[in-house]
């Protein structure tokens, strides 16, 4: 019998672990796991912990749908695995690989445990459109691309010659079993987990990702390059949140993508953004520590609490927070703008960002978004450079002119005139241009101490 663990893969076609399986052709248990760690800080509550339920939710839906079985348990993946190979005839592993350090750290740990006990244990990769051993070994480089336009060049080759089709075999084929009683009575499901799997699990029709690709393609991908920052209107894919559970694989898309009428390069562009930061996580190796590389020393957090609440007094900066606050959403130049805003202006480590984003983003990826925040701190591969301060009120007036997209998000604000609308209100908590000069000194002396913070 071969255990399947179910990670950033909640989906039934397209993966590569169920063709292994389907090959093999034995019986399987598939378990999803619920681990402590990533729910901790009550981030089941916030958005980016409802979306991750709601999909987990979803998938059960899918399984029962097809007919198949799905166990979710919550605990460690290793007293897990040493439970179920204790009263069932497991011979196997397999699981689609994750690359986060907490992630490398626990299947180091379930590797050994399955080691220990005899059994085999396989990772696939799965989580990005170009596989990293594959994409460098064509390229014939043993050195990460630094910088985005050459790689996308090479990314963009390597995908027309080689782009691996998506898998066809899946969980129809299987033969599922059921769990041991036992199993689901030591490792059960905290009760309020458990109630809002269930109330989550009502609005699943509403969420096929792949209805939401189709229609993308279809209707919004040939206008994608010109409205994608004009975030008032619904110019993008909102595909990521889907894509980083996994719901909807990246060979999926893009093979729709190819067959579409309309290519859309600029698009396909924001894939490869993807895959350049899921590599860089792989590649470099400080992608998870540049907070002690540097001397941050001289940064402040005292404007953070303002920030996160959306009491700036910068409208289209509080607009995009109240947003993010209301919904898990926010578009992605608002990301960017809010971002150096909180680094740059308000002179606020980069982590504090990401940990809020971590929380309220419902498309949070641990990688996707340490890269956003590391390019908006011009820190990391390719990143914005030191100098370069995204003025907020320039930005509103240049992409929503009109000022829609803070009319929506501060109705106080609605009879300001379209002229006035973007401009800092009088209690605004920080001046634009002083502390952007300030910034520029500021980043250029953190930039110019790498190295001195590690070895302190
Ligand atoms: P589309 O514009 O339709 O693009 C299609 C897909 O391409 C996206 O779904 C996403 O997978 C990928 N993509 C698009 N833009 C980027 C980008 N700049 N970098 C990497 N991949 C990209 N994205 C996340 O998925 N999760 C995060 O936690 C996250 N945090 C971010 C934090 C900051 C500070 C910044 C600046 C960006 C962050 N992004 C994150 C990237 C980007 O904002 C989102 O991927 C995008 O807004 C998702 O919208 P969409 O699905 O409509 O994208």
């Amino acid at each position: 019998m071969i255990l399947f663990i179910h990670r950033k893969d909640l989906r039934t076609d397209d993966l590569p672990a169920f063709d292994a399986i389907c090959s093999a052709q034995e019986n399987s248990l598939h378990v999803l796991i619920l681990e402590p760690f990533l729910l901790r800080n009550e981030r089941y509550l916030e958005h980016s912990g409802l979306n991750f339920l709601q999909h987990v939710s979803s998938l059960q839906q899918e399984y029962a749908y097809k007919g198949k079985l799905l166990h979710i348990l919550y605990g460690e993946p290793d007293a897990i695995l040493r439970s179920l190979a204790g009263v069932h005839p497991i011979h196997e592993v397999r699981v689609h690989a994750d690359y986060t350090p907490y992630a490398l750290k626990r299947d180091r740990l379930l590797r050994d445990t399955a080691h220990a006990l005899s059994l085999r244990f396989h990772t696939h990769h799965d989580s990005m459109l170009c596989d990293l051993e594959d994409f460098m070994d064509w390229c014939g480089r043993s050195e990460p691309f630094k910088v985005f336009t050459p790689f996308y060049r090479r990314w963009r080759s390597f995908l027309s010659e080689r782009f691996r089709p998506p898998y066809s075999r899946g969980l129809q084929e299987l033969q599922t079993v059921e769990i041991h009683p036992q199993i689901t009575d030591t490792f059960r499901i905290p009760g309020e987990i458990n109630r809002l799997l269930t109330a989550l699990a009502q609005p699943a029709q509403t969420m096929r990702p792949c209805h939401l690709l189709v229609d993308f393609l279809q209707t919004e991908l040939q206008h994608y390059a010109a409205h994608r920052d004009n975030y008032s209107q619904e110019g993008t894919s909102r595909l990521s949140r889907h894509l980083n559970t996994g719901a909807i694989s990246v060979r999926t898309v893009y093979n729709r993508l190819t067959e579409n009428e309309h290519l859309g390069e600029e698009w396909l562009r924001q894939l490869a953004w993807r895959d350049f930061y899921l590599y860089q996580a792989r590649l470099d190796p400080v992608f998870f520590n540049y907070e002690n590389m540097y001397d941050l020393s001289a940064l402040g957090t005292h404007n953070f609490e303002a920030w996160s609440l959306g009491k700036t007094g910068i409208p289209v900066i509080d607009a995009a927070m109240r947003q993010l606050n209301e919904t898990g959403w926010m578009p992605n130049r608002l990301r960017m703008i809010t971002a150096m805003f909180l680094t740059k202006n308000l002179g606020c480590p980069f982590i504090y960002g990401e940990r809020y984003f971590r929380l309220k983003l419902s498309d949070y990826d641990n990688t996707l978004n340490r890269g956003g925040w590391l390019w908006s701190s011009s820190l990391g591969y390719d990143a914005s450079p030191y100098f370069r301060v995204m003025n907020p009120v320039t930005q509103s007036q240049t992409h929503d002119p009109s000022g829609s997209y803070i009319r929506t998000w501060m109705p106080e604000l609605s009879e300001l005139s379209d002229q006035a609308i973007h401009l800092p209100r009088a209690d605004a908590i920080v001046d634009l241009k002083r502390s952007r000069a300030l910034a520029i000194e500021l980043y250029k002396e953190i930039l110019s101490s790498k190295g001195a913070a590690s070895q302190e």
